[in-house]
Parts: structure tokens; C-alpha cells; sequence
């Protein structure tokens, strides 16, 4: 996939997701620390350098924090210096929700599990090849399975 995927998702609606998880606010509330509720139910971001991700090397793959949806591969993580777990791509297209994003002044595309809409972080198009993609992701959104 490519940026324009990423416009197309954005613009006309992402790819269905294999099924979705919905809980209510108080239910997430009672699974979750104060921090992961701030950041994936509440659209927050976590200070830059500071998540437990962000300079991570581990082979595994990275679920959701919330719902457990299996949506980076650690093979596809890299250093962009940014202060966050940064990715190229998905495991697969369907995981992940992109949804135009015109908060603090930007024009930005947002990206969430498409299964629970767990806030993930934004995709940029300043990434490494072949995707050309940078998912710039907040380590409180995702779980780390070795
Ligand atoms: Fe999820």
C-alpha cells in the first residue's frame, strides 16, 4: 500500500475489518490504566520519546492495546527518530481505520483499529520504501507479543 491508498481509505472509507469489538466508555475504563484511556479512547498522544516502544527491537508482532487485533509486525518497525514506535505498513489493510483528521490546525490522517477504534497515532507520507508510509504510533495503543 502506498499513500494513495491511504487518501483513497480516508476519503471513501476504509476496508471492512474481519469483526469489530464495541464496549462502552465505563467498560474500557475498567480494562485499561488512566493513561492507555487518555491516549486510545480519548484521542491523546504520549510524550515523544517516552513510551516503552519507541526504541524497541524485539521480534514480535504488535496488537492492539485495547481489543488485541494483531496490526504491526516488528520487521516492518523503524527508526525514524520521531519519538515514537514508528511503522511502514500493517499486517494486513483491513486492521487499521484512516479518518481525515483537521484537529490543531493540520490536516492530518488519523489512524485507528478498525476492529475497536483504539486511537492509534497518524500516518505521514515520509516513510522508508517500498510503502513510502510512516505510521507513527503511540506505544500506550499497542501490545507487544513475542
Ligand atoms: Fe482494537
Amino acid at each position: 500500500m502506498n499513500w494513495n491508498d491511504v487518501i483513497r481509505y480516508a476519503n471513501n472509507g476504509s476496508p471492512t475489518p474481519d469483526k469489530r469489538v464495541e464496549k462502552t466508555e465505563e467498560e474500557w475504563k475498567t480494562i485499561l490504566s488512566d493513561e492507555e484511556f487518555r491516549v486510545t479512547r480519548k484521542k491523546g498522544t504520549e510524550r515523544a520519546f517516552a513510551g516503552e516502544y519507541c526504541e524497541a527491537h524485539e521480534a514480535g508482532l504488535y496488537g492492539c492495546r485495547c481489543c488485541g487485533t494483531q496490526l504491526f509486525d516488528s520487521n516492518l518497525k523503524f527508526e525514524s527518530g520521531s519519538g515514537w514506535p514508528s511503522f511502514t505498513e500493517p499486517v494486513k489493510d483491513n486492521v487499521i481505520n484512516y479518518v481525515k483528521d483537521t484537529g490543531h490546525g493540520m490536516t492530518r490522517v488519523e489512524v485507528l483499529c478498525n476492529v475497536c477504534d483504539c486511537h492509534l497515532g497518524h500516518v505521514f507520507p515520509d516513510g522508508p520504501p517500498p510503502s513510502g508510509l510512516r505510521f507513527c504510533i503511540n506505544s500506550v495503543s499497542i501490545k507487544l507479543v513475542s
